[in-house]
């Protein structure tokens, strides 16, 4: 069994809520990760498992059972939600059972989802709908293939409860595993209070749990001041939010909510609500429905990362003032120079790492002035021709270890028409990109296994996850209407999944989730209301 240990709660009560899970109707165990339990020392291979076993499962991962040393709390944190703040957020529909200790040493949170109202819930019922808690698991676990890190999904648990979305939906309960849930909001929540104790409390937490290598940084032979620490806090988390930003766009990765709460301080992609992933390179795609204004576009998201970071420095701010004596409108002069100079750097050091992101997507292993002039031009060529943003790249990826198909050849190899219609609308560019190949320290064979390390073959695309999430839905209402045998929606899940699992790869069934959408996604559109 799992081995609590509950860290967080020794924070003190106004860090949360104690609060049991609601008990739920007929909890039946969908989806088991068996992989991710076993990194969690929690090795039981579930598809063995008896009837009773998996009811039992059931009964724990709906929070109908509390697992031995669980200590079930709703998080308090505040949030700003597209630009607005909200001082009181939190929980509305989660449960933190606890932490576990993974086979690395790591801490791991275990939280479920959907488990019911909180004193965080507003007007919410604190309920999640099956389609939502399955596209948590799906994309949480693609976007962990696909090396971006993130949460992932231990379980889903269908409550055989019908919830109300609009239309009547099936409810469900997903447990996701996280390094923590510490987020931006969480320092907001203090912060906005006045609570300066707390917010110390928070970040000595936060540092011991996530940047521990801070407390053993020196400057000078000494070590770090607490300005000093609370600076190299803020300047460690903005380098994990580059570095995520960074590789979600690698992978056409669009978050769509990307609010403040939404914005784990250990650098972790959490809340997949209305999340998407880019077909058609659009550098303004959106596709959450109520991002009116492109907040959390494709392309604006490290912006929106940037300003998360703006809002984090504001938290620390008191606490920086604090740590100094003296006169108090000079050292909040200074600090705030100091803090505005970290988030300023965050435009450079993006930028840095995207252009070593795109030329290592191209087979180059640095970035100079010309490519990242090649990278715009591809870009650039991409938005206006309307190119699929994986295919092209998987294009280019085939092509590099094959010179008889650039330059000077324009006839590919290959004739069917994707090949062809990418070669055609790319001849130019790739007059440009060959001699930089050529130039490059790598060898074509090199600069082959650099891209493919770096452009995925297949990618949740959102016309199959939709198709396979409302193939579910079916599943379990029909299973709960026959109340026969458990829905076979792991079995859906899986032939998804198992491609998935190897996105560098071509499996014999990659081509089945390969095609692109016969609508480009134009009329797609997806929603938070989980
Ligand atoms: P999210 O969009 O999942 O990031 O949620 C934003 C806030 O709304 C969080 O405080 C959630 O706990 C809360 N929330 C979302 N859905 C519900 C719900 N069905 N019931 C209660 N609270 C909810
Ligand atoms: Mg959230």
């Amino acid at each position: 069994m799992l081995k609590f240990t509950n860290s967080y709660l020794g924070l003190g009560e106004q860090f949360f809520q104690r609060i049991l899970p609601e008990k739920v109707a007929s909890p039946c165990l969908l989806l088991w990760n068996e992989k991710l339990a076993a990194q969690l020392n929690f090795s039981c291979d579930l598809q063995q498992g008896s009837l009773e076993e998996k009811s039992l499962f059931a009964q724990y991962f709906s929070g109908n059972s509390i697992l031995q040393g669980a200590e079930p709390v709703a998080l308090a944190y505040s949030g700003h939600q597209f630009g607005h703040f909200n001082p009181q957020l939190g929980d509305g529909r989660a449960h933190l059972l606890g932490e576990v200790l993974d086979s690395k040493g790591i801490r791991r949170d275990i939280q479920l989802k959907g488990s019911g109202k909180t004193a965080f819930s507003r007007r919410g019922d604190g309920k999640c709908a099956l389609a939502p808690a399955l596209r948590e698991y799906i994309m949480s676990e693609a976007l962990f293939a696909l090396g971006v890190p993130t949460s992932r999904c231990l379980a889903v648990v269908s409550t055989g409860e019908m919830i109300n979305r609009g239309l009547t939906k099936a409810g469900a309960v997903v447990t996701r595993v996280a390094a923590s849930h510490i987020r931006v909001g969480t320092f907001q929540y203090f912060a906005a209070r006045g609570d300066l104790a707390s917010l110390k409390t928070l970040l000595d937490y936060t540092i011991s749990r996530h940047y521990l290598e801070i407390d053993s940084l020196e400057i000078n032979n000494e070590k770090l001041s607490l300005e000093q620490r609370i600076l190299a806090f803020l300047e460690k988390v903005i380098a994990k939010q580059i570095t995520l930003v960074v590789d979600w766009l690698r992978v056409g990765f669009i978050h769509g909510v990307m609010n403040t709460d939404n914005t784990a301080i250990s650098g972790e992609t959490i809340d997949f609500g209305p999340c998407a992933m880019l077909g058609t390179y659009d550098e303004k795609a959106v596709f959450s429905s109520i991002d009116e204004y492109g907040r959390y576009a494709f392309a604006n998201q490290a912006k929106i990362a940037q300003w998360n970071m703006a809002r984090l420095a504001d938290c620390l701010l008191p606490l920086l003032v604090e740590a100094n004596q003296g006169e108090r409108d000079k050292i909040e002069q200074q600090v705030l120079a100091k803090v505005e100079s970290l988030v300023v750097s965050f435009t450079a050091k993006f930028k840095h790492a995207y252009y070593v992101m795109y030329a290592n997507k191209l087979g180059l292993a640095e970035s100079t002035d010309s490519i990242k002039q090649l990278v715009k031009d591809l870009l650039a060529l991409m938005q206006s021709k309307k190119l699929d943003y994986t295919l092209t790249f998987a294009y280019l990826t085939k092509l590099v270890n094959s010179p008889d198909n650039l330059v000077n050849k324009p006839k590919p190899q290959a004739d069917n028409s994707l090949t062809s219609k990418l070669h055609s609308e790319l001849k130019e560019w790739l007059n440009d990109w060959q001699p930089a190949i050529e130039k490059s320290a790598l060898s074509r064979h090199e600069a082959q296994a650099l891209m493919q390390k770096n452009n995925p073959m297949v990618i949740p695309r959102n016309h199959h996850v939709e198709a396979m999430l409302a193939r579910c839905e079916q599943a379990v209402i029909d299973n709960q209407n026959t109340s026969g045998e458990q829905a076979n929606v792991r079995g859906i899940v899986e032939e998804f999944l198992h491609v998935l699992r190897s996105p560098y790869q071509e499996l014999a069934a990659t081509k089945n989730f390969q095609d692109t959408p016969i609508d480009g996604d134009r009329f797609y559109q997806t929603f938070c209301g989980t």
